[in-house]
Protein backbone atom coordinates (compact mmCIF):
# COMPACT_ATOMS: atom_id res chain seq x y z
CA UNK A 1 0.00 0.00 0.00
CA UNK A 2 1.40 3.82 -1.11
CA UNK A 3 -1.62 5.40 1.07
CA UNK A 4 0.92 7.51 2.80
CA UNK A 5 2.56 8.88 -0.15
CA UNK A 6 2.25 12.60 -0.59
CA UNK A 7 2.06 11.87 -4.33
CA UNK A 8 -1.18 11.29 -5.54
CA UNK A 9 0.21 9.82 -8.62
CA UNK A 10 2.19 6.52 -6.40
CA UNK A 11 -1.97 5.57 -5.45
CA UNK A 12 -2.09 4.82 -9.25
CA UNK A 13 0.93 2.63 -9.62
CA UNK A 14 0.30 -1.03 -10.41
CA UNK A 15 3.65 -2.01 -10.76
CA UNK A 16 4.42 -5.58 -9.45
CA UNK A 17 0.97 -6.48 -9.01
CA UNK A 18 -1.57 -8.66 -11.33
CA UNK A 19 -4.87 -7.77 -12.61
CA UNK A 20 -7.30 -10.68 -14.15
CA UNK A 21 -9.88 -9.23 -16.03
CA UNK A 22 -12.53 -11.40 -17.41
CA UNK A 23 -14.73 -11.39 -21.11
CA UNK A 24 -11.37 -8.91 -22.19
CA UNK A 25 -10.89 -10.39 -24.81
CA UNK A 26 -12.59 -7.32 -26.69
CA UNK A 27 -14.99 -4.10 -25.30
CA UNK A 28 -14.85 -2.64 -22.08
CA UNK A 29 -12.71 -5.56 -20.41
CA UNK A 30 -9.77 -5.08 -23.24
CA UNK A 31 -9.80 -1.19 -22.32
CA UNK A 32 -9.37 -2.28 -19.07
CA UNK A 33 -6.79 -4.47 -19.28
CA UNK A 34 -5.05 -1.65 -21.53
CA UNK A 35 -5.43 0.59 -19.03
CA UNK A 36 -4.12 -1.43 -16.13
CA UNK A 37 -1.11 -2.79 -18.65
CA UNK A 38 -0.69 1.45 -19.21
CA UNK A 39 -0.26 1.36 -15.33
CA UNK A 40 2.26 -1.03 -14.72
CA UNK A 41 0.19 -4.00 -14.06
CA UNK A 42 1.01 -7.50 -15.16
CA UNK A 43 -1.66 -8.23 -16.78
CA UNK A 44 -4.23 -11.63 -17.14
CA UNK A 45 -6.99 -11.80 -20.05
CA UNK A 46 -9.11 -14.33 -19.36
CA UNK A 47 -12.03 -14.75 -22.18
CA UNK A 48 -14.19 -17.78 -23.70
CA UNK A 49 -12.43 -16.98 -26.66
CA UNK A 50 -8.90 -17.85 -25.96
CA UNK A 51 -7.67 -16.83 -29.02
CA UNK A 52 -8.81 -13.42 -28.79
CA UNK A 53 -7.79 -13.22 -25.05
CA UNK A 54 -4.33 -14.04 -26.01
CA UNK A 55 -4.05 -11.72 -28.69
CA UNK A 56 -4.90 -8.72 -26.66
CA UNK A 57 -2.56 -10.24 -24.01
CA UNK A 58 0.33 -9.48 -26.71
CA UNK A 59 -0.69 -6.44 -27.51
CA UNK A 60 -0.95 -4.58 -24.32
CA UNK A 61 2.23 -6.63 -23.43
CA UNK A 62 4.08 -5.32 -26.23
CA UNK A 63 2.60 -1.97 -26.39
CA UNK A 64 2.96 -1.09 -22.46
CA UNK A 65 5.84 -3.17 -21.72
CA UNK A 66 4.42 -5.64 -18.63
CA UNK A 67 3.65 -9.14 -18.50
CA UNK A 68 0.41 -10.65 -19.89
CA UNK A 69 -0.89 -14.11 -20.57
CA UNK A 70 -4.01 -15.06 -22.50
CA UNK A 71 -6.05 -17.71 -21.05
CA UNK A 72 -9.21 -19.72 -22.47
CA UNK A 73 -11.68 -19.65 -19.46
CA UNK A 74 -15.62 -20.11 -19.33
CA UNK A 75 -16.29 -17.86 -15.74
CA UNK A 76 -19.83 -19.76 -16.13
CA UNK A 77 -17.79 -23.06 -14.74
CA UNK A 78 -16.69 -22.75 -10.90
CA UNK A 79 -14.22 -25.33 -11.68
CA UNK A 80 -12.67 -22.82 -14.69
CA UNK A 81 -12.66 -19.71 -12.66
CA UNK A 82 -10.48 -21.74 -10.11
CA UNK A 83 -8.29 -22.75 -12.95
CA UNK A 84 -8.03 -18.68 -14.22
CA UNK A 85 -6.91 -18.01 -10.52
CA UNK A 86 -4.46 -20.93 -9.84
CA UNK A 87 -2.78 -20.12 -13.39
CA UNK A 88 -2.48 -16.21 -12.60
CA UNK A 89 -0.96 -17.32 -9.24
CA UNK A 90 1.45 -19.46 -10.96
CA UNK A 91 2.46 -17.07 -13.67
CA UNK A 92 2.36 -13.57 -11.86
CA UNK A 93 3.08 -14.88 -7.86
CA UNK A 94 -0.15 -13.34 -7.19
CA UNK A 95 -3.88 -12.33 -8.07
CA UNK A 96 -4.33 -8.41 -6.51
CA UNK A 97 -7.17 -6.80 -8.74
CA UNK A 98 -9.99 -9.36 -9.89
CA UNK A 99 -12.56 -7.49 -12.49
CA UNK A 100 -15.63 -9.39 -13.23
CA UNK A 101 -16.31 -7.56 -16.72
CA UNK A 102 -17.58 -11.01 -18.61
CA UNK A 103 -21.15 -10.74 -19.21
CA UNK A 104 -23.67 -11.64 -21.58
CA UNK A 105 -26.99 -9.64 -22.25
CA UNK A 106 -29.56 -10.63 -25.33
CA UNK A 107 -32.63 -8.83 -25.26
CA UNK A 108 -35.97 -11.02 -25.57
CA UNK A 109 -39.37 -10.38 -23.94
CA UNK A 110 -39.34 -12.45 -20.50
CA UNK A 111 -42.48 -14.23 -21.91
CA UNK A 112 -40.93 -15.33 -24.78
CA UNK A 113 -38.02 -16.89 -23.31
CA UNK A 114 -37.63 -20.69 -21.79
CA UNK A 115 -35.80 -21.73 -19.00
CA UNK A 116 -32.64 -22.71 -21.02
CA UNK A 117 -32.36 -19.08 -22.42
CA UNK A 118 -31.88 -17.81 -18.98
CA UNK A 119 -28.79 -19.82 -18.53
CA UNK A 120 -26.45 -17.86 -20.23
CA UNK A 121 -27.39 -14.68 -19.06
CA UNK A 122 -27.51 -15.49 -15.35
CA UNK A 123 -24.47 -18.05 -16.02
CA UNK A 124 -21.70 -15.08 -17.36
CA UNK A 125 -23.12 -12.08 -15.33
CA UNK A 126 -24.38 -13.46 -12.01
CA UNK A 127 -22.54 -17.04 -11.57
CA UNK A 128 -19.24 -15.64 -13.31
CA UNK A 129 -19.04 -13.40 -11.10
CA UNK A 130 -20.26 -15.18 -8.15
CA UNK A 131 -17.45 -18.24 -9.36
CA UNK A 132 -14.36 -15.95 -9.94
CA UNK A 133 -14.94 -14.13 -6.44
CA UNK A 134 -14.98 -17.15 -4.87
CA UNK A 135 -11.83 -18.75 -5.91
CA UNK A 136 -10.04 -15.02 -6.03
CA UNK A 137 -10.82 -14.45 -2.45
CA UNK A 138 -9.48 -16.78 -0.30
CA UNK A 139 -5.56 -15.98 -1.31
CA UNK A 140 -6.68 -11.86 -1.24
CA UNK A 141 -8.25 -12.44 2.41
CA UNK A 142 -4.68 -14.41 3.43
CA UNK A 143 -2.61 -11.77 2.06
CA UNK A 144 -5.03 -9.04 3.92
CA UNK A 145 -4.81 -6.95 -0.02
CA UNK A 146 -7.03 -7.31 -3.09
CA UNK A 147 -9.60 -5.60 -4.76
CA UNK A 148 -12.24 -7.01 -6.64
CA UNK A 149 -14.67 -4.92 -9.36
CA UNK A 150 -17.92 -6.68 -10.19
CA UNK A 151 -20.37 -5.12 -12.91
CA UNK A 152 -23.79 -3.81 -12.63
CA UNK A 153 -25.66 -2.04 -15.45
CA UNK A 154 -28.11 0.91 -15.77
CA UNK A 155 -30.44 -1.93 -16.93
CA UNK A 156 -29.94 -3.04 -12.98
CA UNK A 157 -32.96 -0.22 -12.63
CA UNK A 158 -35.42 -2.69 -14.26
CA UNK A 159 -36.02 0.07 -16.92
CA UNK A 160 -35.32 -1.52 -19.98
CA UNK A 161 -37.90 -4.08 -21.33
CA UNK A 162 -36.51 -7.27 -23.16
CA UNK A 163 -33.58 -7.24 -20.01
CA UNK A 164 -35.35 -8.26 -17.38
CA UNK A 165 -33.21 -11.75 -16.56
CA UNK A 166 -29.90 -9.45 -17.40
CA UNK A 167 -31.15 -6.21 -15.12
CA UNK A 168 -31.95 -9.20 -12.83
CA UNK A 169 -28.55 -10.27 -12.84
CA UNK A 170 -26.52 -6.76 -12.43
CA UNK A 171 -28.74 -5.89 -9.76
CA UNK A 172 -27.96 -8.94 -8.00
CA UNK A 173 -24.00 -8.23 -8.05
CA UNK A 174 -24.71 -4.91 -6.79
CA UNK A 175 -26.26 -6.73 -3.54
CA UNK A 176 -23.17 -8.91 -3.85
CA UNK A 177 -21.01 -6.55 -4.17
CA UNK A 178 -22.07 -4.79 -1.17
CA UNK A 179 -22.31 -7.95 1.24
CA UNK A 180 -18.61 -9.17 0.42
CA UNK A 181 -17.36 -5.87 1.36
CA UNK A 182 -18.91 -6.80 4.74
CA UNK A 183 -17.67 -10.17 4.45
CA UNK A 184 -13.90 -9.11 3.51
CA UNK A 185 -13.77 -5.88 4.65
CA UNK A 186 -11.74 -6.64 7.92
CA UNK A 187 -8.97 -8.26 6.13
CA UNK A 188 -8.18 -5.08 3.95
CA UNK A 189 -9.79 -6.54 1.49
CA UNK A 190 -12.10 -4.31 -0.82
CA UNK A 191 -15.13 -5.19 -3.22
CA UNK A 192 -16.63 -2.47 -5.45
CA UNK A 193 -18.77 -2.38 -8.42
CA UNK A 194 -19.10 -0.24 -11.50
CA UNK A 195 -22.43 0.70 -13.44
CA UNK A 196 -21.96 1.46 -17.16
CA UNK A 197 -24.11 3.26 -19.21
CA UNK A 198 -24.89 2.47 -23.04
CA UNK A 199 -20.94 1.70 -24.11
CA UNK A 200 -20.65 1.53 -27.69
CA UNK A 201 -18.29 -1.96 -27.59
CA UNK A 202 -18.38 -4.49 -30.39
CA UNK A 203 -21.72 -6.10 -29.28
CA UNK A 204 -23.81 -3.07 -28.62
CA UNK A 205 -22.44 -1.10 -31.47
CA UNK A 206 -25.27 -2.49 -34.58
CA UNK A 207 -28.25 -0.76 -31.59
CA UNK A 208 -25.83 2.14 -31.15
CA UNK A 209 -25.62 3.08 -34.50
CA UNK A 210 -29.20 2.87 -34.98
CA UNK A 211 -30.57 4.47 -32.12
CA UNK A 212 -27.30 6.58 -31.19
CA UNK A 213 -29.60 10.36 -31.20
CA UNK A 214 -32.06 8.70 -29.01
CA UNK A 215 -30.11 6.90 -26.64
CA UNK A 216 -28.36 10.69 -26.43
CA UNK A 217 -31.15 11.55 -25.03
CA UNK A 218 -30.91 9.37 -21.83
CA UNK A 219 -27.27 10.92 -21.06
CA UNK A 220 -27.11 14.79 -19.61
CA UNK A 221 -23.86 14.21 -21.64
CA UNK A 222 -26.21 13.45 -24.38
CA UNK A 223 -23.81 10.74 -26.21
CA UNK A 224 -22.90 7.20 -25.16
CA UNK A 225 -19.97 6.07 -23.50
CA UNK A 226 -16.32 4.55 -24.75
CA UNK A 227 -14.82 1.37 -23.54
CA UNK A 228 -12.28 3.34 -21.56
CA UNK A 229 -14.85 5.70 -20.27
CA UNK A 230 -15.56 2.84 -17.63
CA UNK A 231 -11.71 1.55 -17.75
CA UNK A 232 -10.53 4.86 -16.10
CA UNK A 233 -13.20 4.23 -13.19
CA UNK A 234 -12.44 0.61 -12.99
CA UNK A 235 -8.91 1.18 -12.37
CA UNK A 236 -9.41 4.15 -10.03
CA UNK A 237 -11.88 1.87 -7.58
CA UNK A 238 -8.76 -1.04 -7.40
CA UNK A 239 -5.77 1.85 -6.80
CA UNK A 240 -4.55 2.84 -3.67
CA UNK A 241 -6.16 5.83 -4.46
CA UNK A 242 -9.07 4.72 -2.90
CA UNK A 243 -8.02 3.00 -0.08
CA UNK A 244 -11.02 4.14 1.35
CA UNK A 245 -14.07 2.73 -1.20
CA UNK A 246 -15.27 -0.32 -0.64
CA UNK A 247 -19.12 -1.51 -1.23
CA UNK A 248 -20.09 0.96 -3.78
CA UNK A 249 -21.59 0.75 -7.28
CA UNK A 250 -20.03 3.91 -9.16
CA UNK A 251 -22.28 4.97 -12.09
CA UNK A 252 -20.74 5.81 -15.09
CA UNK A 253 -23.10 6.61 -17.08
CA UNK A 254 -23.12 10.29 -18.53
CA UNK A 255 -25.53 11.40 -16.23
CA UNK A 256 -28.20 8.77 -16.90
CA UNK A 257 -31.87 10.75 -16.91
CA UNK A 258 -34.37 7.82 -17.91
CA UNK A 259 -34.90 6.86 -13.82
P1 LIG B 1 -18.83 -7.51 -25.05
O1 LIG B 1 -19.99 -8.39 -25.36
O2 LIG B 1 -18.31 -6.58 -26.07
O3 LIG B 1 -17.62 -8.43 -24.55
C1 LIG B 1 -17.84 -9.42 -23.62
C2 LIG B 1 -16.69 -10.38 -23.60
O4 LIG B 1 -17.04 -11.42 -22.67
C3 LIG B 1 -16.43 -11.05 -24.95
O5 LIG B 1 -15.05 -11.01 -25.25
C4 LIG B 1 -16.91 -12.48 -24.73
O6 LIG B 1 -16.18 -13.45 -25.49
C5 LIG B 1 -16.68 -12.65 -23.24
N1 LIG B 1 -17.48 -13.73 -22.66
C6 LIG B 1 -18.75 -14.10 -22.98
N2 LIG B 1 -19.11 -15.18 -22.28
C7 LIG B 1 -18.05 -15.50 -21.50
C8 LIG B 1 -17.81 -16.53 -20.57
N3 LIG B 1 -18.74 -17.46 -20.30
N4 LIG B 1 -16.61 -16.57 -19.93
C9 LIG B 1 -15.66 -15.64 -20.21
N5 LIG B 1 -15.83 -14.65 -21.10
C10 LIG B 1 -17.02 -14.58 -21.73
O7 LIG B 1 -19.22 -6.75 -23.68
P2 LIG B 1 -19.07 -5.21 -23.30
O8 LIG B 1 -20.11 -4.44 -24.02
O9 LIG B 1 -17.64 -4.80 -23.42
O10 LIG B 1 -19.50 -5.26 -21.77
C11 LIG B 1 -18.57 -5.60 -20.75
C12 LIG B 1 -19.29 -5.60 -19.41
O11 LIG B 1 -19.95 -4.34 -19.19
C13 LIG B 1 -20.40 -6.66 -19.29
O12 LIG B 1 -20.46 -7.14 -17.96
C14 LIG B 1 -21.65 -5.87 -19.61
O13 LIG B 1 -22.80 -6.47 -19.05
C15 LIG B 1 -21.32 -4.55 -18.95
N6 LIG B 1 -22.09 -3.44 -19.51
C16 LIG B 1 -21.95 -3.11 -20.80
C17 LIG B 1 -22.70 -2.05 -21.31
C18 LIG B 1 -22.57 -1.64 -22.75
O14 LIG B 1 -23.39 -0.80 -23.19
N7 LIG B 1 -21.60 -2.13 -23.51
C19 LIG B 1 -23.60 -1.36 -20.47
C20 LIG B 1 -23.70 -1.75 -19.15
C21 LIG B 1 -22.95 -2.79 -18.66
Amino acid sequence: MTIDSPDIRDGFDFEGRTACVTGAAQGIGEAVAEAFAALGANVVVADIDGAGAEAVAERVADAHGVRAVGLETDVSEYDAAVAMVEATVEAFGSLDVLVNNAGVAGVENFLDSEPADWDEKLGVSLYGTLNCTHAALPGMVERGDGVVINYASSSYRGNDPGLAVYGAAKAANRSFTKTMSKEVGGSGVRVNCVCPGTVETPSTKAFVEKYREKLGQSYALERVGRPQEVANAVVFLASDAASWITGETVHVDGGYVRR
